[in-house]
């Protein structure tokens, strides 16, 4: 069997990815479910952590966390001004 797929909880292998995906289903599916709690929202990689979410945007994604990070930067420069504001007025 050349073209096999294997269960990567159990290591089951099957000949095709339907009969997979129905023994995932059935054998492993809270797993599954905690596998696809954290897709990246750029790509649609699914990912197992918020953490490492966090990671493949900094691999993956280089330009859009320079985005946030100027983002929560203008955030903070507002916050700091609309303090001082209140502060003064
Ligand atoms: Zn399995
Ligand atoms: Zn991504």
């Amino acid at each position: 069997m050349a073209d096999y797929h294997r269960c990567e909880y159990c290591g089951d292998q099957f000949s095709s990815i339907i009969e997979l995906n129905i023994h995932k289903a059935g054998n492993h599916a809270s797993k599954e479910a905690e596998n696809m709690r954290y897709p990246c929202k750029r790509c649609g990689e699914v990912l197992s952590s918020p953490r490492e979410v966090a990671e493949h945007m900094k691999t993956d994604h280089p330009e859009a966390v320079r985005w946030i990070n100027f983002f929560w930067w203008v955030i903070t420069i507002a916050t700091i001004l609309f303090v001082l504001w209140k502060y003064l007025t």
